[in-house]
């Protein structure tokens, strides 16, 4: 009922190939066969515009989380708009919907943590974490603690500093990164780096990188840790069960601030409001995201626990930063109205409990599938890992992320939207996903392994 006529269709793949820079695109590849026009959402599926419907098993870009076709939250926004579609926090002014927002985040955080700074978006809640942190020890009387450790395939965004922070070296050799006194070290990989090491043992030796580095720098030189408490981007990189507790650790020792990128796993993606929750972490800084609003408009923001809070308020003066968006007034009204439907529909609480266990154990026994290498999941986001070889966990001969790409686009034609990251395949599924749903994601994807097979 959707579809337009083709001339449409083509104008508009037309214009946008004519005109439009996508992000991580080869655009010139792209605009060879133009772009797939999606034009509808709702619940848990997208539509194309030539009538295609897709499970959108990714939820937007992870973001999706209470789904499409929420009216309640377009008329939050309506409402707000045209209330006070615009001002600033810079001049000593606020409103009603970034306080409320503010007050909000504050209830439901970890308990130690009580206060926001508003961003746009995930990356820009990253730059404003580095200068957040190094801020905080220039405070204290400390700025030589400038350094912040990250991991190697972390995502922190794609701004300058996000991108720096992010371990990922195909972005650092575009544009000269990463800037200077940001260091990585190895990620808790243990499928593909663990080599015969229990996952146990592999966790606890990359946790124990961080001290090497420290002790490298000097704990005089370190401000912080920054690290997703599940990978996301990299390839939903579950952390073996070792490792958070010793990272925990070491941050504790030598007095080094932990920073969660919760940009994809806040707001009930693990099963908890925030996986620091999941993984028992005790964060001085919570980056967040995505899910904040449900994308239904952009907006992030970096939370502080009292402790830093009170040394940037008290101590630090003016603050020299901010965004023309930070706080702005529709983008708090959605993510207030998108928070009130998280608790009057208990997602964290459905994740943790009901679907995320029916959805985990379907997912786990695509491990028997012959091209599978290793199937996991944690709350509502999962990967599968391709290989030619189970018990090798051989690469494929043609190159990286050839086969990941055709899995992917055979997803696209069967009606099922899932990530290739390399050759490996990943899903994060919005929360409100039904048991029936879980089980058409399933069918879709044994399908889809047997045409990549
Ligand atoms: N941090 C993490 C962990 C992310 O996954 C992302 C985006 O995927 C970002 C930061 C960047 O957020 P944004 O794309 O909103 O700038």
């Amino acid at each position: 009922t959707n579809n337009p006529p083709a001339s449409q269709h083509n104008a508009i793949q037309l214009q946008d190939a004519g005109h439009h820079i996508h992000p991580f695109t080869d655009t010139k590849a792209l605009n060879k066969k133009g772009a797939r026009v999606i034009n509808r959402g709702e619940g848990v599926y997208v539509w194309d515009d030539q009538g295609n419907k897709m499970l959108d098993a990714m939820a937007g870009l992870w973001c999706m989380a209470i789904g499409y076709g929420r009216t309640e939250v377009a008329d939050a926004v309506h409402a707000q708009m045209q209330e006070l579609p615009y001002y600033n926090t810079f001049f000593q002014t606020t409103h009603k919907p970034v306080a409320e927002l503010a007050k909000k985040l504050a209830e439901i955080s970890p308990e130690a943590i009580n206060h926001t700074f508003f961003t746009s978006g995930g990356s820009d809640a990253n730059d404003t974490m580095l200068r957040l942190v190094r801020h905080y020890w220039a405070s204290l009387g400390k700025p030589s603690k400038k350094v912040i450790i990250s991991r190697k395939n972390a995502y922190h965004g794609s701004t300058v500093a996000g991108a720096s922070l992010g371990g990922m070296t195909f972005m650092h050799e575009q544009g000269d990164l990463p800037i200077p006194n940001i260091t990585h070290i190895g990620q808790p990989y243990w499928y593909g780096e663990g080599g015969d090491l229990t996952p146990d043992e592999f966790g606890l030796l990359r946790a124990r990188e961080l001290e090497e580095k420290i002790l490298e720098l000097g704990e005089d030189k370190v401000a912080a840790f920054i690290a997703e408490p599940v990978q996301g981007a990299g390839g939903v990189i579950i952390p073996p069960d070792s490792y958070w507790p010793e990272v925990q650790r070491i941050c504790d020792k030598y007095e080094i601030l932990l920073v969660a990128d919760e940009v994809i796993t806040g707001f009930g993606r693990t099963g908890e409001r925030f996986a620091s929750e999941t993984y028992d972490l005790k964060p001085d800084v919570i980056c967040i995201a995505k899910a904040l609003s449900s994308g239904y408009l952009p907006i992030g923001g970096v939370m502080l626990s009292d402790r830093l809070a009170d040394v940037v308020i008290n101590q630090g003066g003016e603050f020299e930063h901010g965004y023309t968006y930070s706080g702005h007034p529709a983008a708090c009204a959605a993510a207030l109205k998108v928070l009130e439907i998280m608790d009057r529909e208990d997602l964290p609480n459905y994740v943790k409990n009901d679907i995320g266990p029916y959805l985990q154990e379907r997912w786990l026994k695509l491990a028997d599938h012959p091209l599978v290498g290793e199937a996991r999941m944690v709350g509502l986001m999962g990967a599968l890992e391709l290989t030619p070889d189970k018990a090798t966990r051989a690469k494929f001969a043609v190159k990286a992320g050839t086969v990941g790409l055709m899995c992917r686009e055979f997803c696209f034609d069967n009606g099922l939207v899932m990530r290739a990251v390399g050759d490996t395949m990943i899903i994060s599924p919005p929360l409100v996903l039904s048991h029936d749903e879980a089980d058409e994601l399933i069918a879709k994807a044994t399908a889809v392994l047997d045409l990549t097979y």
